[in-house]
Protein backbone atom coordinates (compact mmCIF):
# COMPACT_ATOMS: atom_id res chain seq x y z
CA UNK A 1 0.00 0.00 0.00
CA UNK A 2 0.65 3.45 -0.60
CA UNK A 3 0.52 5.92 2.57
CA UNK A 4 0.61 9.44 2.33
CA UNK A 5 0.58 12.13 4.90
CA UNK A 6 0.36 15.50 4.63
CA UNK A 7 0.29 18.71 7.11
CA UNK A 8 0.90 22.07 7.29
CA UNK A 9 0.35 23.77 3.55
CA UNK A 10 -2.21 26.38 4.88
CA UNK A 11 -1.64 29.21 7.38
CA UNK A 12 -4.18 31.65 9.84
CA UNK A 13 -4.96 33.90 6.28
CA UNK A 14 -7.07 30.83 5.25
CA UNK A 15 -6.29 28.29 3.07
CA UNK A 16 -6.88 24.51 3.47
CA UNK A 17 -4.88 21.25 3.60
CA UNK A 18 -8.18 19.67 2.67
CA UNK A 19 -8.93 21.22 -0.70
CA UNK A 20 -5.08 20.48 -1.52
CA UNK A 21 -6.10 16.83 -0.78
CA UNK A 22 -8.78 17.01 -3.51
CA UNK A 23 -6.01 18.35 -5.84
CA UNK A 24 -3.47 15.54 -5.22
CA UNK A 25 -6.63 12.56 -5.02
CA UNK A 26 -7.53 14.06 -8.50
CA UNK A 27 -3.54 14.36 -9.53
CA UNK A 28 -3.31 10.33 -8.62
CA UNK A 29 -6.59 8.96 -10.26
CA UNK A 30 -4.35 6.65 -12.16
CA UNK A 31 -4.03 4.90 -8.58
CA UNK A 32 -7.04 3.30 -6.59
CA UNK A 33 -8.40 4.93 -2.61
CA UNK A 34 -8.11 1.69 -0.74
CA UNK A 35 -9.44 3.80 2.72
CA UNK A 36 -11.24 6.76 2.86
CA UNK A 37 -9.12 9.94 3.33
CA UNK A 38 -8.05 10.54 6.98
CA UNK A 39 -8.83 14.15 8.75
CA UNK A 40 -6.60 14.06 11.73
CA UNK A 41 -6.61 16.55 14.91
CA UNK A 42 -3.71 17.10 16.37
CA UNK A 43 -2.26 18.53 19.80
CA UNK A 44 -4.92 21.59 20.12
CA UNK A 45 -2.35 23.76 22.40
CA UNK A 46 0.59 23.63 20.59
CA UNK A 47 1.71 26.93 20.00
CA UNK A 48 2.51 26.72 16.45
CA UNK A 49 -0.91 25.45 15.48
CA UNK A 50 -2.61 26.60 11.96
CA UNK A 51 -6.15 26.99 13.01
CA UNK A 52 -8.03 23.49 13.16
CA UNK A 53 -4.29 22.07 13.47
CA UNK A 54 -5.22 19.11 11.28
CA UNK A 55 -3.18 16.96 8.99
CA UNK A 56 -4.32 14.29 6.19
CA UNK A 57 -3.52 11.13 5.29
CA UNK A 58 -4.31 8.77 2.07
CA UNK A 59 -3.89 5.28 1.10
CA UNK A 60 -3.32 4.15 -2.35
CA UNK A 61 -3.48 0.29 -3.58
CA UNK A 62 -4.94 -1.69 -6.39
CA UNK A 63 -8.68 -1.82 -5.62
CA UNK A 64 -10.99 -5.40 -5.74
CA UNK A 65 -13.84 -5.68 -5.47
CA UNK A 66 -16.83 -3.77 -4.31
CA UNK A 67 -16.57 0.24 -4.16
CA UNK A 68 -18.20 3.24 -2.31
CA UNK A 69 -18.37 6.52 -3.16
CA UNK A 70 -16.06 8.91 -1.14
CA UNK A 71 -16.38 11.96 -3.23
CA UNK A 72 -16.47 14.39 -6.66
CA UNK A 73 -14.15 16.56 -7.91
CA UNK A 74 -15.94 18.63 -10.77
CA UNK A 75 -19.00 15.47 -11.50
CA UNK A 76 -16.16 13.12 -11.78
CA UNK A 77 -16.98 10.45 -8.96
CA UNK A 78 -14.06 8.89 -6.65
CA UNK A 79 -14.73 5.95 -4.73
CA UNK A 80 -13.03 3.84 -2.43
CA UNK A 81 -12.32 0.16 -2.03
CA UNK A 82 -12.13 -1.50 0.62
CA UNK A 83 -10.25 -4.79 -0.35
CA UNK A 84 -7.06 -4.65 -2.56
CA UNK A 85 -4.30 -6.59 -3.21
CA UNK A 86 -0.48 -5.48 -2.71
CA UNK A 87 0.87 -3.26 -5.28
CA UNK A 88 4.21 -1.76 -5.77
CA UNK A 89 4.78 2.15 -6.11
CA UNK A 90 6.92 4.57 -7.75
CA UNK A 91 7.00 5.98 -4.59
CA UNK A 92 9.68 9.11 -6.16
CA UNK A 93 7.52 9.61 -8.84
CA UNK A 94 4.57 10.12 -6.19
CA UNK A 95 6.53 12.49 -4.21
CA UNK A 96 7.31 14.26 -6.91
CA UNK A 97 4.08 14.61 -8.31
CA UNK A 98 2.77 15.13 -5.10
CA UNK A 99 5.47 18.17 -4.40
CA UNK A 100 4.56 20.08 -7.59
CA UNK A 101 1.02 20.73 -6.37
CA UNK A 102 2.07 21.37 -2.84
CA UNK A 103 4.50 23.59 -3.92
CA UNK A 104 2.50 25.66 -6.02
CA UNK A 105 -0.81 25.81 -4.25
CA UNK A 106 0.54 26.26 -0.23
CA UNK A 107 0.31 29.36 1.56
CA UNK A 108 3.79 31.28 1.38
CA UNK A 109 4.11 31.42 5.40
CA UNK A 110 3.14 27.58 5.73
CA UNK A 111 5.91 24.87 6.40
CA UNK A 112 4.49 22.25 3.80
CA UNK A 113 5.29 18.50 5.08
CA UNK A 114 4.86 15.36 2.85
CA UNK A 115 5.70 11.99 4.04
CA UNK A 116 5.01 8.87 2.38
CA UNK A 117 5.33 5.04 3.71
CA UNK A 118 4.52 1.49 2.55
CA UNK A 119 2.52 0.83 6.23
CA UNK A 120 0.91 2.99 8.79
CA UNK A 121 3.31 4.61 11.07
CA UNK A 122 3.20 3.04 14.90
CA UNK A 123 0.18 4.25 16.68
CA UNK A 124 2.04 5.77 19.63
CA UNK A 125 3.11 8.72 17.69
CA UNK A 126 -0.33 9.68 17.07
CA UNK A 127 -1.37 9.30 20.80
CA UNK A 128 2.26 11.63 21.10
CA UNK A 129 0.87 14.06 18.70
CA UNK A 130 -3.01 14.59 19.87
CA UNK A 131 -1.64 14.78 23.50
CA UNK A 132 1.40 16.44 23.84
CA UNK A 133 4.45 17.26 21.49
CA UNK A 134 6.22 15.10 19.11
CA UNK A 135 10.21 15.55 19.34
CA UNK A 136 12.58 15.44 16.30
CA UNK A 137 14.42 12.62 18.63
CA UNK A 138 10.73 10.43 18.40
CA UNK A 139 10.14 11.58 14.81
CA UNK A 140 13.60 10.69 12.63
CA UNK A 141 14.02 7.25 13.47
CA UNK A 142 10.37 6.73 11.98
CA UNK A 143 11.13 8.73 9.10
CA UNK A 144 14.27 7.13 8.32
CA UNK A 145 12.22 4.47 6.64
CA UNK A 146 9.59 6.70 4.72
CA UNK A 147 9.89 9.38 2.10
CA UNK A 148 9.78 12.89 3.05
CA UNK A 149 9.51 16.16 1.27
CA UNK A 150 9.36 19.79 3.20
CA UNK A 151 9.65 23.04 2.61
CA UNK A 152 10.52 26.58 4.50
CA UNK A 153 11.31 24.63 7.70
CA UNK A 154 9.72 21.48 6.99
CA UNK A 155 6.89 21.46 10.74
CA UNK A 156 4.70 19.93 8.42
CA UNK A 157 6.32 16.15 8.71
CA UNK A 158 5.59 16.18 12.32
CA UNK A 159 1.77 16.46 11.31
CA UNK A 160 1.99 14.37 8.48
CA UNK A 161 3.23 11.41 10.89
CA UNK A 162 1.16 11.23 12.72
CA UNK A 163 -1.51 11.19 10.74
CA UNK A 164 0.05 8.20 9.10
CA UNK A 165 -0.05 6.88 12.96
CA UNK A 166 -3.97 7.31 13.30
CA UNK A 167 -5.49 3.98 11.82
CA UNK A 168 -8.84 5.50 13.50
CA UNK A 169 -9.13 1.94 15.26
CA UNK A 170 -7.98 2.36 18.91
CA UNK A 171 -9.49 4.26 21.20
CA UNK A 172 -7.68 4.04 24.63
CA UNK A 173 -11.38 2.80 26.17
CA UNK A 174 -12.95 5.43 24.38
CA UNK A 175 -16.64 4.35 23.04
CA UNK A 176 -16.10 6.73 19.71
CA UNK A 177 -13.17 5.58 17.66
CA UNK A 178 -13.79 8.07 14.47
CA UNK A 179 -16.66 10.24 13.27
CA UNK A 180 -16.85 11.51 9.46
CA UNK A 181 -16.63 15.06 8.16
CA UNK A 182 -18.40 15.54 4.48
CA UNK A 183 -16.54 18.50 3.46
CA UNK A 184 -18.12 20.68 1.02
CA UNK A 185 -15.98 22.76 -1.80
CA UNK A 186 -16.72 26.36 -3.73
CA UNK A 187 -16.09 27.24 -7.08
CA UNK A 188 -12.70 29.10 -7.07
CA UNK A 189 -14.60 31.93 -8.62
CA UNK A 190 -16.27 32.62 -5.36
CA UNK A 191 -13.33 32.13 -3.00
CA UNK A 192 -13.37 35.19 -0.18
CA UNK A 193 -16.87 35.72 -1.32
CA UNK A 194 -19.67 35.26 1.41
CA UNK A 195 -21.22 32.21 1.67
CA UNK A 196 -25.12 31.53 0.67
CA UNK A 197 -26.73 28.84 2.76
CA UNK A 198 -29.47 29.52 4.61
CA UNK A 199 -30.58 28.63 8.41
CA UNK A 200 -33.48 26.62 7.01
CA UNK A 201 -30.78 24.33 5.22
CA UNK A 202 -28.34 24.07 8.20
CA UNK A 203 -31.35 23.56 10.81
CA UNK A 204 -33.02 20.83 8.13
CA UNK A 205 -29.91 18.57 8.23
CA UNK A 206 -28.96 19.53 12.23
CA UNK A 207 -32.09 17.04 12.89
CA UNK A 208 -30.67 13.96 11.19
CA UNK A 209 -29.43 11.17 13.12
CA UNK A 210 -25.62 11.13 14.89
CA UNK A 211 -25.28 14.72 12.88
CA UNK A 212 -23.61 16.96 15.63
CA UNK A 213 -21.97 20.64 15.38
CA UNK A 214 -24.24 22.14 12.47
CA UNK A 215 -25.39 24.96 14.61
CA UNK A 216 -25.65 26.53 17.50
CA UNK A 217 -28.45 26.55 20.59
CA UNK A 218 -29.44 30.19 19.63
CA UNK A 219 -29.56 29.08 15.90
CA UNK A 220 -25.66 30.76 14.51
CA UNK A 221 -24.29 28.38 12.04
CA UNK A 222 -21.28 26.61 12.98
CA UNK A 223 -20.62 24.35 10.26
CA UNK A 224 -19.74 27.48 7.52
CA UNK A 225 -16.60 28.91 8.07
CA UNK A 226 -15.89 32.73 8.21
CA UNK A 227 -12.55 32.48 6.57
CA UNK A 228 -11.79 33.11 2.75
CA UNK A 229 -10.65 29.52 1.96
CA UNK A 230 -12.39 26.86 -0.39
CA UNK A 231 -14.37 25.02 2.25
CA UNK A 232 -18.23 25.74 1.87
CA UNK A 233 -19.07 24.00 5.37
CA UNK A 234 -18.06 20.92 7.09
CA UNK A 235 -20.84 18.50 7.51
CA UNK A 236 -20.30 15.99 10.72
CA UNK A 237 -21.97 13.04 11.77
CA UNK A 238 -21.28 9.52 13.26
CA UNK A 239 -23.17 7.37 9.80
CA UNK A 240 -21.03 8.52 6.30
CA UNK A 241 -24.03 7.27 4.53
CA UNK A 242 -26.68 10.02 6.62
CA UNK A 243 -24.25 12.42 5.57
CA UNK A 244 -23.64 11.17 1.80
CA UNK A 245 -27.34 10.65 1.77
CA UNK A 246 -27.79 14.48 2.83
CA UNK A 247 -25.23 16.94 2.35
CA UNK A 248 -27.53 18.10 -1.16
CA UNK A 249 -29.93 19.25 1.15
CA UNK A 250 -27.32 22.06 2.13
CA UNK A 251 -27.68 25.29 -0.01
CA UNK A 252 -28.75 27.20 -2.35
CA UNK A 253 -24.87 27.49 -3.20
CA UNK A 254 -24.12 24.16 -3.92
CA UNK A 255 -20.20 22.30 -3.52
CA UNK A 256 -18.43 22.00 -6.44
CA UNK A 257 -16.28 19.41 -5.20
CA UNK A 258 -17.17 17.11 -1.97
CA UNK A 259 -15.47 14.59 0.07
CA UNK A 260 -15.94 12.40 2.98
CA UNK A 261 -13.17 12.27 5.60
CA UNK A 262 -12.79 10.18 8.34
CA UNK A 263 -11.62 11.75 11.33
CA UNK A 264 -10.77 11.77 14.75
CA UNK A 265 -13.21 14.94 15.79
CA UNK A 266 -15.49 14.39 18.64
CA UNK A 267 -13.39 11.19 20.12
CA UNK A 268 -11.95 13.44 23.20
CA UNK A 269 -8.42 11.66 22.26
CA UNK A 270 -6.56 14.66 23.23
CA UNK A 271 -7.84 14.50 27.16
CA UNK A 272 -5.25 12.73 29.54
CA UNK A 273 -7.13 11.17 32.48
CA UNK A 274 -5.94 12.19 35.86
CA UNK A 275 -6.78 11.34 39.96
CA UNK A 276 -4.11 14.58 40.51
CA UNK A 277 -3.77 17.88 39.48
CA UNK A 278 -0.51 18.19 38.16
CA UNK A 279 -1.33 19.68 35.30
CA UNK A 280 1.14 20.32 32.42
CA UNK A 281 0.88 23.79 30.02
CA UNK A 282 0.42 21.97 26.36
CA UNK A 283 -1.73 19.39 27.68
CA UNK A 284 -5.30 18.25 28.13
CA UNK A 285 -7.00 16.88 30.81
CA UNK A 286 -10.12 15.12 32.47
CA UNK A 287 -9.62 15.02 36.42
CA UNK A 288 -12.81 14.72 38.97
CA UNK A 289 -12.07 17.79 41.23
CA UNK A 290 -14.07 19.53 44.16
CA UNK A 291 -14.91 23.80 43.65
CA UNK A 292 -12.28 25.32 46.25
CA UNK A 293 -13.12 29.13 45.08
CA UNK A 294 -15.66 31.37 45.00
CA UNK A 295 -16.08 32.26 41.35
CA UNK A 296 -14.48 35.16 39.77
CA UNK A 297 -16.08 37.10 36.92
CA UNK A 298 -12.75 39.52 34.64
CA UNK A 299 -13.12 42.08 32.64
CA UNK A 300 -14.89 40.67 28.92
CA UNK A 301 -16.64 38.37 30.68
CA UNK A 302 -14.61 35.51 31.61
CA UNK A 303 -14.92 33.57 34.70
CA UNK A 304 -11.87 32.22 36.93
CA UNK A 305 -12.30 29.40 39.76
CA UNK A 306 -10.05 27.38 42.04
CA UNK A 307 -10.43 23.54 42.24
CA UNK A 308 -8.45 21.49 44.03
CA UNK A 309 -8.57 17.20 43.91
CA UNK A 310 -9.18 14.63 46.24
CA UNK A 311 -5.09 14.97 48.09
CA UNK A 312 -5.94 18.34 48.05
CA UNK A 313 -3.70 20.06 45.35
CA UNK A 314 -5.54 22.89 43.97
CA UNK A 315 -5.15 24.61 40.13
CA UNK A 316 -6.98 27.70 38.85
CA UNK A 317 -9.71 27.08 36.21
CA UNK A 318 -11.06 29.42 33.43
CA UNK A 319 -14.24 29.35 31.34
CA UNK A 320 -13.91 31.96 28.60
CA UNK A 321 -16.59 34.38 27.36
CA UNK A 322 -17.00 32.34 23.58
CA UNK A 323 -18.26 29.70 26.06
CA UNK A 324 -21.54 31.76 26.56
CA UNK A 325 -24.22 29.78 28.47
CA UNK A 326 -21.23 27.34 30.19
CA UNK A 327 -20.49 30.79 32.02
CA UNK A 328 -23.89 30.96 33.35
CA UNK A 329 -23.80 27.23 34.80
CA UNK A 330 -20.32 27.97 36.54
CA UNK A 331 -21.53 30.75 38.37
CA UNK A 332 -24.15 28.81 39.80
CA UNK A 333 -21.38 26.59 41.50
CA UNK A 334 -20.84 26.81 44.80
CA UNK A 335 -17.31 25.93 47.11
CA UNK A 336 -17.36 21.86 47.85
CA UNK A 337 -19.68 20.82 44.59
CA UNK A 338 -18.05 18.50 42.99
CA UNK A 339 -17.45 18.73 39.18
CA UNK A 340 -15.53 16.58 36.21
CA UNK A 341 -13.25 19.23 34.23
CA UNK A 342 -12.28 18.64 30.67
CA UNK A 343 -10.15 20.88 29.30
CA UNK A 344 -6.30 22.27 27.87
CA UNK A 345 -4.03 23.45 29.91
CA UNK A 346 -2.16 27.01 29.63
CA UNK A 347 0.01 29.26 31.79
CA UNK A 348 -1.28 27.16 34.81
CA UNK A 349 -4.92 27.07 33.56
CA UNK A 350 -7.23 24.92 32.96
CA UNK A 351 -9.32 26.38 30.02
CA UNK A 352 -12.92 24.04 30.27
CA UNK A 353 -14.46 22.60 27.38
CA UNK A 354 -16.98 20.94 29.09
CA UNK A 355 -17.90 19.85 32.46
CA UNK A 356 -19.71 17.43 34.56
CA UNK A 357 -21.72 18.53 37.66
CA UNK A 358 -21.15 15.14 39.71
CA UNK A 359 -22.70 16.21 43.35
CA UNK A 360 -24.39 19.60 44.75
CA UNK A 361 -23.68 20.78 48.16
CA UNK A 362 -26.67 21.79 50.12
CA UNK A 363 -27.76 25.39 49.07
CA UNK A 364 -29.34 27.77 51.75
CA UNK A 365 -30.64 31.25 51.36
CA UNK A 366 -31.35 34.04 53.88
CA UNK A 367 -34.20 34.20 55.66
CA UNK A 368 -35.63 37.72 56.15
CA UNK A 369 -34.67 40.01 59.15
CA UNK A 370 -37.21 38.81 62.20
CA UNK A 371 -40.17 41.31 62.48
CA UNK A 372 -40.31 42.34 66.49
CA UNK A 373 -42.93 42.41 68.35
CA UNK A 374 -43.27 46.12 67.76
CA UNK A 375 -43.89 45.69 64.33
CA UNK A 376 -40.69 46.51 63.29
CA UNK A 377 -38.12 44.61 61.15
CA UNK A 378 -34.78 43.76 63.15
CA UNK A 379 -31.57 44.44 62.02
CA UNK A 380 -28.31 42.73 62.41
CA UNK A 381 -25.56 44.35 63.72
CA UNK A 382 -22.45 42.20 62.70
CA UNK A 383 -21.58 38.22 61.82
CA UNK A 384 -23.06 36.03 64.34
CA UNK A 385 -24.76 38.59 66.66
CA UNK A 386 -28.35 38.50 67.28
CA UNK A 387 -30.62 40.94 65.68
CA UNK A 388 -31.68 43.97 67.52
CA UNK A 389 -34.78 46.29 66.89
CA UNK A 390 -33.69 49.51 66.13
CA UNK A 391 -37.20 50.92 67.91
CA UNK A 392 -37.61 49.34 71.40
CA UNK A 393 -34.30 47.41 72.05
CA UNK A 394 -35.22 43.99 71.57
CA UNK A 395 -32.77 41.09 70.89
CA UNK A 396 -34.13 38.49 68.70
CA UNK A 397 -31.98 35.09 67.74
CA UNK A 398 -30.68 34.83 64.08
CA UNK A 399 -33.05 32.41 61.91
CA UNK A 400 -31.51 29.49 60.59
CA UNK A 401 -30.58 29.60 56.86
CA UNK A 402 -33.65 28.12 54.72
CA UNK A 403 -32.74 24.68 52.37
CA UNK A 404 -32.78 25.16 48.99
CA UNK A 405 -32.97 23.00 45.58
CA UNK A 406 -29.96 23.91 43.82
CA UNK A 407 -30.93 25.56 40.46
CA UNK A 408 -28.72 23.31 39.13
CA UNK A 409 -29.31 19.72 37.49
CA UNK A 410 -26.69 17.26 37.60
CA UNK A 411 -24.47 16.47 34.31
CA UNK A 412 -22.75 17.22 31.48
CA UNK A 413 -22.46 20.73 30.08
CA UNK A 414 -20.96 22.03 27.07
CA UNK A 415 -20.47 25.43 25.13
CA UNK A 416 -22.41 25.99 21.75
CA UNK A 417 -21.05 24.46 18.86
CA UNK A 418 -19.27 27.22 17.23
CA UNK A 419 -16.85 27.47 20.17
CA UNK A 420 -16.50 23.80 21.04
CA UNK A 421 -12.58 22.14 19.69
CA UNK A 422 -12.46 19.48 16.91
CA UNK A 423 -11.98 16.75 19.17
CA UNK A 424 -13.79 17.36 22.11
CA UNK A 425 -16.79 15.03 21.62
CA UNK A 426 -19.94 16.98 21.94
CA UNK A 427 -22.49 15.86 25.08
CA UNK A 428 -25.20 14.66 22.22
CA UNK A 429 -22.58 11.79 21.66
CA UNK A 430 -21.88 10.64 24.84
CA UNK A 431 -24.34 8.61 26.14
ZN1 LIG B 1 -39.34 46.61 68.38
Amino acid sequence: MLHIGIDDTDSLDGGCTTWLITEIIAELSDFDLVAPPRLVRLNPNVPWKTRGNGSLALVFGEGIGSKQLIGEIENKKIYFYSNFKEKSFDKKNILERISKIVIKQSKKDSQPGIVISDTFLPEGLYWQGVRGIVSEEDLDPILSNCLTFGLRGSRGLFGAACALAWSGYHSHGRDLNFTWELIGYRDKNLWGTLRNISLETVSQVSKLEGVFSCNDPDGKVAMVPNSPCPVLWGFRGTDEQILVANFQKLGPEKPVRWFLYQTNQATDDHFCFSDTLDIVDGTSIWIDVKISSKIETIKGGHRFVQVEDFEGNEARCAVFEPSKNLRNIVDKLEIGDEITVCGSVNENTINIEKLRIISLIPRYSKPPNPLCSCGKRTHSSGKNTKYRCNSCGKKYERPSPIPELPNLELGWFEPPASSRRHLTKPIELMR
